[in-house]
């Protein structure tokens, strides 16, 4: 025997009801023993409720309103449904007229009590299921409509009504000993009390009558039809990578189906629990999809590997209620008291904590009961809260909880670890945090504006073998810019293959518009997107909307060489979001500002990574960094550190004059529009001076000596073309120079270099032993030497400016901020 259980949508519509019927009619055929359970229409019982209220405050158009609603649902399901529904419709009449008659009831008498609430939401389940029988009937197979009232015996705790289990069990046993033949189409969701009235079992609760069947008979299993795919990971329409889950006990069952996800009404899990009954969760819409099965078997497919995690579940809004003081201190009998106080006021308490300094005893309720606990607290402890021995009742109301959930996590470390990482990491503040010694779920309170991100975050950190999102939220769409956006698009499909690795751009802005968007704007259309799209940039605004959006793992990147959005870095920090920035701005300002954005990164555990502040794409600043982090010392950077003059010291020999080669720099693009700017070495200071202080000198802009290797001349020149003038009169002073070298043996460079903690930049001769005499092109070269590297320095070289390296280096910063996320 199968109890089949189908709800609300699944009878929501004659095409529905069809379905049911396909499938319960092909396994009757193929021989299998069955009886099935219906609720009401979908819908139905909460009109019916409100009908009944509307009615009980008077309001006559309004209930007959609904009453007309209620009607005109079912009756175009019969219609489409029955082929001949006269019979039906005088069955349906004859509810119909009573459910009116007893409204009517209500409205004269101005009051629905909780047991004539039970009697009008029953109309529903008998409405329901005897459609569902007739339909049976209809397609040829034989039915019995059974109105559960006459067999679940209940209570009178009306609206949740207490099963009496033995005189129910040996009811329902009686009847389908007589009804071998016929398959019974049972009301869920109802009961009666000894004496015959009309009772509910909780709203869903018709999952608990096919429960309550299913354990008299000894089923073989009970059937859950409904309209989603099983119990999954999380909440769907939350958190988008959430998959169904194969296989769940029957405690996940009860933790998973507790918080949010209500797939399941949780009282069905217990009688199917204590006859270890299979519990099949099933999509009337997908029959073909495999659901979950609810069982106790051990889990065949551990689904979050070496976590035992299963689910990560949560409930949106509960108040906090914190009630702290000296006098708590040592006190025995403080915590009775104040749970039987809450108890007798029928306050449900969903969670508690208490550290062992005993000062303060802290819990949760829910939303509704938050007035009527401060109440009862302020009453109990009345004599208390005035000798000053209790200091605080304080209540907040805008707390969520969030829990993950499995039994597997038992005896396993790392599990709260890995939880309080990923929140902390995201910037989510842990308000409270529970797990009770069975270790089945870790509970946390955080504050409600994070609980979106807070479940995806979690999801992402559990269930790892799903893919994980980065947001990011681009600055600039200049030729990095642009460039950084084309390469993740290129990159796509390899980083969801191997690093499961999904890149959403949520907002991106040049200085004219901007554009947002937390499914993602598309990286190939983003141009046209964002210029038909966007709104105007508006920079403050630009990072509230990215702190509103509030993603998980965000992170907001700079293309821009300006100092427009550098002030922001700080402020985006301190909101928990990573920078990643190619713009050198903000780390060669002044020391103060740079050791900021360091400090404020590390104390909101977030990075700030600007690898191409130096050399472009070369791994220079990691570099460094893994040698200083090694416990390695610095002694001494020599670099050449500008493309710009790399090339013009590369290529100016015998065959030129010095004039000549910058013009040719220029006319290449090399240069800036002012060759000057890149002669003056300001550049080159900035870059030596990011270097010293990621090696550990607080040095100061003003601390970098440059040589001005130009002449006064050039210097004064008004104009650009002014300035080549000038410079082809001073050729002779550089060709002297170069002359000198070349007869020594040397070459000149134009060399940064820092040692004893000293910054200095000048124009020297190399001889050919030295790393810097053979460069070509614009390359850059750095060479660090260090106690390891003493002898021959560890040197970096190769290209240090251009779009594509830049953009790849930014983008290697990005995925080492994901990794970081992990
Ligand atoms: N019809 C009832 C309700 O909506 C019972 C059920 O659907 O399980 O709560
Ligand atoms: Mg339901």
């Amino acid at each position: 025997m199968k109890i089949l259980k189908f709800g609300g949508t699944s009878v929501g519509s004659a095409k529905s009801i069809a379905t049911l019927i396909h499938i319960v009619s092909k396994r009757v055929a193929a021989g299998e023993k069955m009886a099935v359970v219906c609720s009401a229409v979908g819908g139905i019982t909460n009109l019916l409720l409100k009908a009944a209220a509307q009615a009980a405050a008077g309001n006559q158009t309004d209930y007959q309103r609904t009453l007309h609603t209620i009607d005109q649902k079912h009756l175009i399901i019969i219609d489409e449904l029955l082929n001949d529904p006269q019979d039906f419709l005088v069955v349906y009449k004859q509810y119909y007229t009573e459910l009116t008659q007893i409204l009517q009831g209500v409205y004269l008498l101005r009051e629905a009590s909780e047991r004539s609430l039970d009697l009008i939401a029953s109309f529903g389940e008998r409405i329901a299921n005897q459609l569902v029988a007739a339909a049976f009937t209809q397609k040829g197979i034989p039915t019995q409509y059974v109105d559960a009232r006459t067999l679940v015996i209940t209570d009178d705790n009306f609206g949740q009504a207490n099963v009496h289990f033995k005189e129910t069990n040996a009811k329902i046993n009686a009847f389908f000993a007589q009804n071998e033949a016929k398959l019974p189409i049972i009301t869920g969701f109802l009961g009666a009390t000894t004496s015959g009235a009309t009772t509910t079992l909780g709203r869903g609760g018709s999952d608990y009558t096919a429960s309550i069947f299913g354990a008299a008979l000894h089923a073989h299993s009970i059937e859950i039809w409904t309209d989603v795919n099983g119990m999954l990971t999380a909440d769907p329409r939350i958190v988008p990578s959430a998959f169904t889950l194969p296989h769940v006990s029957y405690i996940e069952a009860m933790e998973l189906s507790h918080f949010g996800a209500k797939v399941i009404y949780p009282p069905t899990l217990y009688p199917a629990f204590t006859q270890k009954i299979p519990i099949a969760i099933r999509n009337t819409f997908q029959p073909d999809a495999v659901g979950t099965i609810i069982s106790d078997s051990p889990n065949p497919t551990p689904t979050a590997p070496n976590t035992g995690i299963k689910g990560i579940s949560s409930i949106a809004q509960v108040a906090l209620v914190n009630v702290s003081g000296a006098g708590l201190v040592g006190v025995a009998g403080v915590a009775g008291r104040l749970f039987s106080a809450l108890a007798r006021g029928n306050v449900n308490i969903i969670l508690i904590t208490q550290a062992s300094s005993e000062h303060s005893i802290c819990f949760a309720v829910s939303l509704p009961d938050a007035q009527k606990t401060q109440t009862l607290i302020s009453t109990e402890f009345e004599y208390e809260l005035a000798q000053g021995r209790i200091s605080h009742i304080e209540i907040s109301t805008d707390n969520s909880i969030i829990a993950a959930i499995g039994e597997g996590m038992s005896h396993t470390p790392g599990i709260a670890g890995k939880m309080f990482m990923a929140l902390g990491k995201n910037g989510i503040n842990v308000v409270a945090i529970a797990q009770g010694s069975s270790e089945y779920n870790i509970s946390v309170l955080i504050p409600q504006k994070d609980l979106v991100k807070a479940l995806n975050v979690l999801h992402q950190a559990f269930f790892k073998a799903t893919e994980k999102v980065l947001n990011l939220f681009v600055v600039g769409t200049g030729l990095i810019g642009s460039t950084l956006l084309k390469q993740l698009h290129d990159q796509k499909n390899y980083l969801a293959q191997n690093q499961e690795l999904t890149i959403h751009l949520a907002g991106v802005a040049n200085s004219r518009k901007m554009l947002f968007s937390a499914q993602s704007i598309d990286l190939v259309h983003w141009r046209q997107t964002l210029e038909q799209q966007g709104e105007t940039t508006d920079l403050p605004q630009f990072i509230k909307r990215m702190q509103a959006m509030n993603l998980p793992n965000s992170i907001f990147i700079d293309n821009t060489a300006g100092a427009a959005v550098v002030p922001y870095y700080n402020q985006i920090l301190e909101a928990s979001i990573s920078v990643a920035t190619p713009n050198k701005i903000a780390n060669s300002g002044s020391y103060a500002s740079y050791i900021a954005l360091k400090n404020t990164a590390q104390k909101r555990r977030v990075k700030f990574l600007y690898e191409t502040n130096v050399g472009a794409g070369l791994p220079v600043i990691s570099t460094l960094a893994d040698l200083i982090n090694s416990g390695d010392e610095l002694l001494k950077i020599e670099a050449v550190l500008s493309g710009t003059i790399s090339y013009i010291f590369n290529n100016f020999d015998a065959s030129s004059t010095f004039s000549q080669v910058v013009q040719e720099a220029k006319n290449l693009g090399y240069t800036e529009p002012d060759p000057r700017d890149d002669l003056s070495g300001m550049d080159i200071a900035r870059k030596i001076l990011i270097l010293a202080r990621e090696a550990g000198f607080a040095l100061e802009p003003k601390d970098i000596e440059v040589e001005n290797m130009l002449p006064q001349a050039c210097l004064e020149a008004d104009t650009v073309s002014d300035f080549f003038e000038a410079l082809e009169e001073q050729n002779h002073f550089f060709e002297q120079k170069r002359f000198q070298a070349e007869c020594e043996g040397k070459r000149l460079r134009f060399i940064a270099c820092l040692e004893n903690g000293k910054a200095q930049i000048n124009l020297q001769a190399v001889d050919a032993k030295h790393p810097f005499y053979n460069l070509a092109g614009s390359d850059n070269i750095i060479a660090f030497t260090t106690m390891r590297y003493q002898n021959t320095p560890l040197v970096i070289k190769g290209p240090g400016a251009g779009a594509e390296v830049t953009a790849a280096g930014v983008f290697a910063n990005i995925i080492s901020i994901g990794n970081y996320l992990g």
